[in-house]
C-alpha cells in the first residue's frame, strides 16, 4: 500500500473515531452520515396544492386558487413557495440551527430539496432573506436569514444579497406576540436600501424573498410590501410552513 493511500486510510479512521458517522437529526450512530428511516418518516414536503398567491394549503380542486383571503385582498408577493411542513425532526433541525448553532440538518434539508428548488428559482435570480433587528444579529454573532440566503443561493447557483432590505429600529420578538401584534409591531420595520438598489447589477430573472419558517405570513407580507419599492413583483420561498391542524 502506497504511504498516502495508508495516511488517508488512517486520517478516515481516525476521523470516524472522533466524529462517529450519526443521523443528522437524531444522531443515532450510522454507517455513514445522513438521515435515518424513523427521521426520514416524520420529514414531510410541504403539501403542493396552495393559493399561488399567499402559500396556504388548499384543497387539490382548489389550487392554484386564488384562496378566500386572497380574494378578499390579494396577496402582496406574486408566488409563494414552501420546502417543508414545520413539524417534527424539521422544527427540531431549525430550532438548533438558529438557537445552537447546529446548521447539519438544514443543510441535509436544502440537498434535499435542490431538484425542487432549481426548478423554482432560476440562476438568473436574486435571492434576499428577510432582515434581522441589529441587536438579534449582535446578540447571536449571525445573521440566519442571510446564511440560509446563501445556502439556497449556492444551490441553484443564482445571486444573493443581505444588504438591500433593511430592518428599521427594533421590534419585539415575533414569537412572543399574537397576529394582530405581529402586524403591528412589523408596519413599518422594513424598508429598501435605494441607493444599494440603484448601485447593484439590474436583476434578470425574479426576486425572491427567503425565510426559514412562515407561520402566520406577517413578516414575509411587510417585508415584501417593502420591498415593491424595487418595481419588481416579489416572490417568496421558505423552508418551512406551519399549518394549522397538523
Ligand atoms: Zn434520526
Ligand atoms: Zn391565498
Amino acid at each position: 500500500m502506497q504511504l498516502p493511500e495508508l495516511l488517508l486510510q488512517k486520517s478516515q479512521w481516525l476521523r470516524n473515531q472522533l466524529f462517529p458517522p450519526a443521523c443528522l437529526f437524531c444522531l443515532q450512530p450510522l454507517r455513514l452520515n445522513g438521515c435515518c428511516e424513523s427521521c426520514l418518516k416524520q420529514i414531510y414536503p410541504f403539501p403542493s396544492s396552495t393559493c399561488d398567491g399567499c402559500g396556504a394549503v388548499l384543497p387539490q380542486a382548489l389550487a392554484p386558487g386564488p384562496c378566500g383571503q386572497c380574494l378578499k385582498v390579494p396577496a402582496v408577493q406574486k408566488k409563494t413557495v414552501s420546502l417543508y411542513l414545520y413539524q417534527d425532526v424539521v422544527r427540531d433541525a431549525v430550532l438548533a440551527w438558529k438557537l445552537r448553532g447546529q446548521e447539519s440538518g438544514v443543510r441535509w434539508l436544502l440537498q434535499a430539496a435542490q431538484t425542487r428548488m432549481k426548478q423554482i428559482v432560476s440562476s438568473k435570480d436574486l435571492v434576499l432573506p428577510v432582515p434581522m433587528p441589529l441587536s438579534r444579529m449582535r446578540l447571536r454573532g449571525r445573521h440566519h436569514g442571510a446564511d440560509l440566503a446563501r445556502m439556497m443561493a449556492e444551490s441553484v447557483g443564482c445571486a444573493w444579497d443581505w444588504r438591500l432590505l433593511r430592518r428599521i429600529g427594533e421590534q419585539a420578538r415575533q414569537s412572543n406576540l399574537t397576529g394582530a401584534d405581529r402586524r403591528k409591531n412589523l408596519r413599518k420595520a422594513f424598508m429598501v436600501d435605494m441607493a444599494c438598489w440603484q448601485a447593484c447589477e439590474p436583476v434578470q430573472g425574479r426576486l425572491w424573498l427567503v425565510d426559514d419558517v412562515i407561520t402566520t405570513g406577517s413578516t414575509v407580507h411587510f417585508a415584501a410590501k417593502a420591498l415593491r419599492a424595487t418595481g419588481m413583483d416579489v416572490h417568496v420561498l421558505s423552508l418551512t410552513r406551519t399549518v394549522k391542524g397538523v
